[in-house]
């Protein structure tokens, strides 16, 4: 059924890079469809960077069809410091405290006007709001489809347990859709912590609760086309799964101004002219996501290493970060002094041949250039559906968040897109594994079979974006069900 005009969807991604760039693709998606969108973000939190203030402004600028809407600062938030707990669960808390803001925004639209809104992945409270309101509540989940499956069986695992799965060690847990995923590569947080955060996070909220009495009303929309698609939404033993609507990959096409932000337009036009003058699939890009760093150490170890491979390539390099733990993605980092961090007389060795950017690099009009020819990445799911639609084969090195249970999935042969650096696990990847492995991935036998991998699973998500693609009849299938809903709720 085809939405009526003029009504509009509220996507709620709250704030994260990660997790507003691919929501303002699922925006281009609904706008194409006649619906309005607007986007409520909030205003720079105290646990966000300035880096990902800065970005969040380029993405408003750069997507003038969207309107942006953006939350005042919680006036009090409360003081966290002292706890034992990590900000990942407390995120969860923190963007409630907006719920009164937004229900405030939301009764300015005439109800008949809401089609629907769409949480993040850490602002799914508002679905309380929604549900106030009458007004249908989906949550975009901006990871795979397999690290959803494992969320959802989650609490029948860790159901009685009391401690978190760092016991377990590399023992193998087994969910239903994925490859067993050994307990040392699940979420940092589910590592260390009891079952109550993970039950907070795993459905047992006050949200779930009530999403359960009206399971359609929850629904996740996931941007992976093949393994849910495929395999069937994952399965809550014993419990209903709201509907699952795997629409995508909603992922950019790289399109000159969008990923230009205007201060840095100059170089970044500087680093694809210069990816212009190089050969087919010659280069490997180094990119760790929006906010992955390494420290000084690892850093000198990736330049010996590229040096020695003797291959092309595109680096982007943070400032290492001045504190460990979940506290570094909350420093505010100047630019990175590269004379000083990398090896001395490297940069003058390797010009011509590899360029080092600060930063940030337009990605996804990296990955789809012609002459870029491996990834190395830190596993973001983002990264990786960019990675597959540009039909680029990846290294992984993962770092925090889901990034290593992504690892598990994109190297094992079902997808088969990757290879893994393996020092990552132990903090460290040598200059030796950096030579290797670019080596393998570029020159190699094995690095053609690799390519041969990824570019089917492009073609799969091709296909899926085509007409009468999986894409499509899950939108299709999205906004039918969401009339329907709109209609019981008291349309
Ligand atoms: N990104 C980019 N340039 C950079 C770093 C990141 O354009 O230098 C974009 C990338 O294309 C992706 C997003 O930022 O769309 C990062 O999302 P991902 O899920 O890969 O990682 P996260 O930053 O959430 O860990």
């Amino acid at each position: 059924m085809a939405p009526r005009r003029q009504q509009t969807v509220v996507m709620y991604p709250s704030f994260g890079v990660g997790h507003i760039i691919p929501m303002t693709e699922l925006a281009r998606v609904l706008l194409r469809r006649g619906l309005d969108v607007t986007m409520v973000l909030i205003e720079r939190p105290f646990w966000s960077s300035d880096s990902g203030a800065a970005t969040t402004r380029r993405v408003m600028a750069a997507n003038p069809a969207i309107t942006f809407h953006v939350l005042p600062p919680d006036p009090s938030p409360p003081d966290f410091a002292g706890s034992t707990k990590l900000p990942f669960f407390h995120t969860l808390q923190l963007l409630r405290r907006y719920n009164g803001e937004l229900g405030r925004f939301l009764r300015s639209f005439p109800r008949r006007r809401l089609h629907s809104v769409v949480t993040g992945m850490f602002s799914t409270y508002a679905a309380e709001v929604a549900a106030e309101l009458g007004v249908p509540a989906y949550t975009f989940f901006a990871s795979g489809a397999g690290f959803l499956a494992v969320v959802a069986q989650l609490p029948a695992l860790l159901a009685g347990r009391q401690e978190g799965l760092k016991v377990l060690g590399d023992a193998p847990l087994e969910f239903l859709g994925v490859p067993p995923i050994p307990a040392s590569h699940m979420v940092k947080e589910l590592l260390e912590h009891p079952e109550e955060d993970v039950q907070r996070h795993g459905g047992r909220s006050e949200a779930h609760r009530r999403h359960r009495r009206r399971p359609a009303e929850h629904v996740r929309v996931a941007g992976e086309p093949r393994r849910a698609g495929a395999q069937g939404p994952p399965v809550r033993p014993g419990k209903a799964m709201p509907p699952m609507y795997c629409i995508g990959p909603v992922v950019g096409d790289g399109s000159a101004p969008r990923e230009m932000p205007p201060e840095r337009r100059h170089e970044h036009e500087c680093l694809l002219a210069w990816l212009d003058a190089q050969q087919k699939r010659s280069v490997v890009y180094l990119c760790f996501g929006s906010r992955g760093t390494l420290p000084a150490e690892q850093l000198r170890e990736i330049a010996i290493g590229l040096e020695r491979s003797r291959h092309r390539f595109l680096w982007v390099v943070r400032t290492p970060a001045g504190t460990d733990g979940p506290k570094k993605f909350l420093e505010q980092r100047p630019e990175p002094d590269l004379a000083a961090l990398l090896p001395a007389g490297f940069l003058e060795r390797t010009g011509g041949r590899g360029l080092v950017v600060t930063s940030w690099a337009p990605q996804v009009a990296v990955l789809r250039h012609r002459s870029t020819g491996a990834f190395v990445t830190h596993c973001g799911w983002n990264s990786v559906l960019e990675a597959v639609a540009a039909g680029v084969p990846m290294l992984c090195w993962p770092l925090y968040s889901e990034q290593m249970l992504n690892k598990v999935l994109m190297t094992d042969l079902d997808m088969g897109v990757a290879w893994e650096m393996e020092g990552y696990a132990a903090g460290r990847v040598g200059a030796d594994e950096v030579e290797a492995k670019v080596r393998l991935v570029m020159d190699l036998e094995e690095g053609r079979e690799l390519g041969a991998r990824v570019t089917a699973r492009r073609e799969e998500a091709v296909a899926a974006l085509e007409d009468g693609g999986t894409s499509q009849v899950a939108l299709a299938r999205f906004l039918a069900d969401a009339e329907k809903l709109r209609g019981q709720l008291g349309d």
